[in-house]
């Protein structure tokens, strides 16, 4: 049964019930569904925003750091004032006033091999809004020992990339980058907007996954280059041997 929403509620997506992809029953779909957002940084801050703000019903946020002044330019969830608090507790905080109909669950901690899966638990979708390749590889595995769909977003300088990983349909993320993390320790330059960018089309994918709708970016990888405002889109193909998913019977 279609839950019956308050009025506010449907004031406040007034503008996708209106839309027939979604409609009462899919923002009552959205209601139900639990999403964990992995790192509250440039690309966590729009998915965080955009989760909420669309009627996600529960939102895990993880992330490890405090607010640093060097963040302002692009983590746009946190301000000046929050600088030194955990980043969860300040994009915790912004959500609530958000969205008060939006649960939330803040996890200071980091996400690593060891403790992905226990974040992914009881999730219907991961989100990459992590800063480094062990991290994702670590949400990845979990994403695909428990089934869940995982959605890839990387930014650098002008440029970014995403991606869907939906289990036992086409790669992982493991297929796509199979090499060992190497941190070299340098900070790379992000322009302030670019997790903009990618982190609203991860969010435009995460409801379209949420909802079961048609044309999800899988098998494809999507790099969007902010020099010249243009996208292109490489064909990612699952590897049989992947050390992740290479062993999933349902392939
Ligand atoms: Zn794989």
């Amino acid at each position: 049964m279609v839950k019956d929403f308050a009025e506010t509620e449907v004031a406040r997506y007034g503008r996708q019930l209106i839309m027939p992809e979604i409609g009462r029953k899919g923002q009552d779909r959205l209601s139900r569904c639990r999403v964990l957002i992995g790192g509250v940084g440039g690309l966590g801050s729009i998915l965080a925003y955009q989760m909420a703000a669309c009627g996600v019903g529960s939102l895990r946020i993880v992330d490890r750091d405090c607010v640093e002044m060097s963040n302002l330019n692009r983590q746009l969830i946190h301000t000046t004032a929050d600088i030194d608090r955990p980043k969860v507790l300040s994009a915790e905080e912004k959500l609530r006033a958000l969205n008060p109909h939006c649960r939330i669950e803040a996890v200071q901690a980091e996400i690593h091999v060891g403790s992905a899966a226990r974040f992914a638990d009881g999730c219907d979708l991961l989100l990459d809004g992590t800063d480094n390749l062990a991290a994702r590889k670590a949400l990845n595995r979990a994403a695909v020992q428990a089934g869940i769909p995982f959605i890839y977003g990387g930014v650098e300088g002008f440029g970014g990339m995403l991606s869907s990983f939906i289990p036992g349909e086409g790669p992982c993320l493991e297929c796509l980058f199979p090499m060992e993390d190497r941190p070299s320790g340098r900070t790379i330059g992000v322009l302030g907007a670019v997790p903009g960018v990618i982190g609203s089309l991860q969010s435009i994918e995460a409801v379209k996954i949420l909802l079961g709708l048609d044309g999800i970016l899988k098998e494809r990888l999507l790099i969007f280059d902010g020099r010249n405002l243009s996208f292109r889109e490489i064909k990612v193909k699952r590897n049989p041997a992947c050390a992740v998913c290479g062993g999933c019977s349902n392939h």
